[in-house]
């Protein structure tokens, strides 16, 4: 048959909360051939609990390897040209899993989990002055349920299994890049156990000045190092599959760099299940005033050196359409929640405050409870799906304000891209109530791409160039913003009253 010859091609493997996806990049032009995606299941087997299993996870991972080649043979695209395959993952959701058997022993515990509340609140209290901000100077973060240290103290101390097998020393912990690069390059058989800096960032156990796991951490939430994975750049060849070059990046460095904000200042936000908002500050680090985490942007290379990012943290943005879904029933597809609030144009002076896991950036807040508020006789459901919509850009401009006013620059545009910004009526809204402009870029696939433009530059593969003058344009769609600042101001500003009204609800 006539092969297209394509030159190189580099792989990603996109293992989000929602879902996973394979996608194949033309490494020359960045130019996306083909892709597969598959859903994930969640479960939710208390209140607040949230699980997804790692062997599920793992079986989607192929069936979108296996799906996606098959697309790509069908268009005469050899597939033995593909160099190697970058993995970008949801952050901090936690496994353990025995290295012996190979076998999970628990459900990997999802990031927006809040069974560790009290955990969170017992360490809180043990802290001088009860500050939730106590390892901040080493972590950049808060002692909050989102990241995996206390996910792994809980699977610890109320999974035997688990238990048993870190006594006997066959436990392996990992975020879900680890565990996917160890089943790939081996499992059992002598997989590759590891990760990239940017994941490890999100641990609580890792330090973002020395770039290595600390062992004052690892000492205070009482976990063995041993456990940990080892922890490379985010650029490297990791281990081989089928001889292709293997390695990873969290998935929001990786739409950092898909979006090519590598100068210092550039930022982006993504909207999928939660939502994140991240500005590169460059090669130090700058800790938060007004609520944002400082984490590991990306470190290309073994030797290059890391950068940092400013990042603001909103658990629950996708999450909420799939919740009028799956909760609710009022739509049947995530794409008819568009239409539905078009209708109306409007919220009818409904708010949404869909505070389902606390309240992460810039408040904090795991007490915190969702609330509808400003219900009238008149409120339907098409009003319930603007409120739900505008919910998640009123999230948006408390992060964006946070940044300006840690940084006192304020962005003049807001580069965009994940999941949700197919909706139009959600990136016309942004704008509105940003009063700046929105960039959407043509190829929606950042992350991914961020994935793959990593694991192409990796030393060793090389066929991907990140030099700025070899990076192509990218092509991209904007939104005004249309209503005046005045009654922007006016519904931002009810936006916080109703927020008042979720904080310590439980208290
Ligand atoms: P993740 O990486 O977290 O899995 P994605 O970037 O794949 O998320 O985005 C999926 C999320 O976007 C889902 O939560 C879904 O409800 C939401 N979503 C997808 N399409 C739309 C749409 N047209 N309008 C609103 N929300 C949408």
């Amino acid at each position: 048959s006539n092969r297209i010859m394509l030159g190189p091609l580099v792989a990603a493997i996109d293992q989000g909360t929602s879902s996973t996806r394979f996608l194949v990049f033309n490494a020359k032009t960045a130019e996306l051939l083909s892709h597969h995606q598959v859903e994930i299941k969640q479960s939710f087997p208390k209140e607040g609990w949230v699980e997804e299993d790692p062997k599920e996870i793992l079986q989607s991972v192929y069936e979108c390897m296996d799906r996606t080649c098959e697309k790509l043979t069908q268009l005469n695209i050899d597939i033995s040209n593909i160099k190697a395959i970058g993995v970008t993952n949801q952050r901090e959701t936690t496994l353990v899993w025995d290295k012996e058997t190979g076998e999970p022993l628990y459900n990997a515990i999802v990031w927006l989990d809040l069974r560790t509340q009290s955990t969170v609140e017992r360490l809180i209290n043990k802290t001088p002055g009860r500050n939730k901000n106590h390892l901040k100077h080493k972590t950049g973060l808060p002692i909050s349920t989102y990241f995996s240290a206390v996910k792994l103290r809980w699977l610890m101390d109320n999974v035997e299994k688990v238990h048993e097998a870190v006594l006997s020393h066959r436990a392996m912990f990992g975020t879900v890049d680890s565990w996917l690069i160890w089943c790939l390059t081996g499992g059992k058989k002598g997989g590759v156990h590891c990760t990239d800096v940017t994941n490890a960032s999100r641990t609580m156990l890792f330090n973002i000045h020395t770039m290595d796991w600390d062992p004052e951490l690892c000492k205070y939430f009482d976990i063995p190092m041993e456990i940990l994975p080892k922890v490379r750049s985010s650029s490297e060849i990791y281990g081989l599959m089928v001889s292709i070059c293997l390695q990873c990046l969290g998935d929001q460095s990786a739409a950092l760099v898909g979006q090519m904000c590598f100068k210092d200042g550039q930022a982006k936000n993504t909207y999928g299940t939660g939502c994140f908002l991240l500005k590169n500050v460059g090669t130090k680090p700058v800790m938060s005033d007004h609520g944002l985490l400082t984490t590991i942007a990306y470190k290309l290379g073994r030797d290059k050196p890391a950068c940092y990012a400013l990042e603001g943290s909103v658990a629950i943005a996708g999450a909420v359409v799939r919740w009028l879904k799956d909760n609710l029933g009022i739509i049947q597809t995530s794409t008819e929640l568009e239409e539905l609030a078009a209708d109306v144009g409007t919220s009818y002076g409904c708010y949404f405050v869909p505070a389902f896991s606390g309240l992460y950036a810039p408040y904090w807040e795991p007490s915190a409870r969702g609330i509808i508020c400003g219900l009238t006789q008149f409120t339907n459901r098409s009003h319930l799906a603007f409120a739900a919509l505008e919910a998640v850009c009123f999230q948006t401009r408390e992060i964006l304000d946070a940044m300006n006013q840690d940084s006192g620059i304020h962005l003049s545009q807001l580069q965009v891209d994940g999941g949700m910004t197919s909706n139009r009526l959600l990136m016309q809204l942004q704008a509105d109530i940003l009063c700046i402009p929105v960039v959407k870029p043509s190829m929606p696939e950042t992350t991914a791409l961020g994935a793959a433009m990593a694991a192409g530059a990796a030393e060793g593969v090389s066929v991907w160039s990140l030099n700025p003058e070899d990076l192509t344009e990218v092509t991209s769609e904007k939104f005004e913003p249309q209503i005046n600042p005045e009654e922007s101001e006016l519904r931002y500003a009810r936006w916080k009253k109703a927020v008042q009204r979720a904080m310590n609800w439980e208290t």
